[in-house]
């Protein structure tokens, strides 16, 4: 009977120190765990960093680059054709998106002050001139005889009415 206890009680004894060992594993785990977590901070942090000082560098460049383009147009032009191509059709891409996002918005600009404001509107808010780009789109969607007023069929050359050239 002494014998089986006495084995029993190793047996514990070494339970007790497996679990010890599963403990210091477990510690050791989480604590590399929490040392890549810092070690990704600091890179997503570092890499910010990096990305932040790149475009220093680009707006100087572009800050220089506007400046020589200010000072000596011909050449500038001379030595960076395709540039200059770019940045003209660039620009014309964004007048015609702002142009198709004002219209989505159902905007117009205001003939007078430019201006944006809404396409309905009677009189422009900022400088109260008369709204006329509303008629100028009426006349457009609905064209009409400038003698008669009958309306227009797109495609026609005289008004059907009066006979009147278009
Ligand atoms: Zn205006
Ligand atoms: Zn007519």
């Amino acid at each position: 009977m002494k014998k089986i206890l006495d084995n029993l009680d190793g047996k514990f004894d070494n339970i007790g120190e497996k679990l010890d060992n599963i403990g210091e594993k477990l510690q050791k785990t989480g604590k590399e765990a929490m040392n890549k977590t810092k070690d990704l901070a600091e890179i997503a942090k570092l890499s910010l960093a990096e990305k932040k000082a790149k475009k220093k560098i680009l707006e100087a460049y572009a800050k220089i680059g506007r400046e020589y383009v200010k000072l000596n147009l011909d050449n500038a032009e001379r030595i960076m054709p395709e540039e200059f191509d770019v940045i003209s059709a660039a620009e014309a891409e964004i007048k015609t998106i702002i142009a198709r996002v004002r219209e989505l918005k159902g905007m117009v600009l205001c003939p007078k002050c430019g201006a944006e404001m809404d396409a309905d509107v009677a009189f422009c808010e900022k400088c109260g001139a008369p709204n006329t780009v509303k008629d100028d789109i009426a006349a457009a969607l609905n064209p009409v005889c400038p003698k008669c007023q009958a309306p227009v069929e797109p495609g026609q050359d005289a008004c059907v009415i009066c006979g009147a050239k278009l």
